[in-house]
């Protein structure tokens, strides 16, 4: 027997227990790879998510969420500060929010981009991080950014090259206004979990080789891999960061499209 709540008739779990559940997924690995669930940061992903889901993970506790797109992101963003605004008005204090830019980047707009996220997970070239660069001159603090590698070399996929991973992150860390803190990578998408072991080991052993070459000092101390269908292995693999959607989002609603209808009234 199921408690039911207003705001998630139609899936057969909750949001809560969806969450708790993914929680406890990623406290298991984190102890099966000797570390405490507390150093591991799961970032959910929001993409499909609705604003009440948000709201709703935020009363929970929890504070960073991802965005693949920009444009998203802004309106996310937005919406979240009207609620944060809100919050604060009534109760005198309110969360702070940390989002995550995991997804491409256009160069026109890296602006909105590092303004609003506080860590970018995507950056995919020499050039974006060079824009970033330029962009972030006027800020008093570095923009935080991690690489984004495409380990398995799929000539489809963003990210930059293994063998050419060291060199960038050597050019970057030469760049003021930046600070590379590690590096992303994504499995093959129908691999299967065998092959997603193999490109997280992979992407672990650069990371770790990059690390204790000492480029990028202390702060090199980021790895984000794993999703929904594969953040276990990413865990036991050495990620300290996974990025999870629709494990704990749910499925979007049938013919929903993205969802640029957040617009809509309510109450
Ligand atoms: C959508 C997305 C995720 C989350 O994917 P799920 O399978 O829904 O967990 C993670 N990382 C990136 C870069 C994404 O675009």
């Amino acid at each position: 027997m199921q408690d039911a709540t207003a705001s998630d008739a139609v899936t057969p779990s909750t949001l809560r227990e969806r969450f708790d559940a993914v929680k406890g997924r990623v406290a298991a690995a984190a102890k099966r790879s000797s570390r405490a669930p507390e150093q591991i940061m799961v970032v959910v992903v929001t993409k499909t998510a609705t604003p009440e889901q948000i709201r709703e993970l935020l009363s929970f506790g929890h504070r960073d969420f991802g965005e693949s797109r920009v444009q998203q992101l802004i309106q996310r963003a937005a919406q979240m500060d009207e609620h944060l605004s809100r919050l604060k008005e009534l109760r005198g204090e309110a969360p702070e929010v940390r989002w995550h830019m995991i997804g491409s980047i256009q160069r026109n707009k890296v602006r909105k981009a590092i303004e609003l996220a506080r860590l970018i997970h995507s950056v995919d070239s020499l050039r974006l991080a060079e824009e970033i660069h330029i962009q972030a001159a006027r800020r008093p603090t570095p923009v935080d950014m991690l690489v984004e590698v495409n380990v398995s070399g799929e000539t489809n996929k963003h990210g930059i090259t293994a063998a050419a991973v060291r060199h960038v992150v050597q050019q970057l860390d030469t760049m003021v206004n930046i600070r590379v803190r590690g590096v992303m990578c994504m499995a093959p998408v129908d691999g299967g979990k065998d092959e997603a072991r193999r490109v997280f080991g992979l992407c672990h052993d650069l990371f770790d080789e990059i690390r204790s070459s000492g480029v990028g000092g202390d702060a090199f101390d980021l790895l984000s891999m794993g999703m929904s269908g594969d953040f276990e292995e990413a865990i036991e693999c050495g990620a300290n960061i996974v990025r999870v959607g629709s494990a704990i989002i749910g499925a979007p609603a049938p013919g929903s499209e993205g969802s640029d209808d957040q617009g809509a009234a309510r109450g």
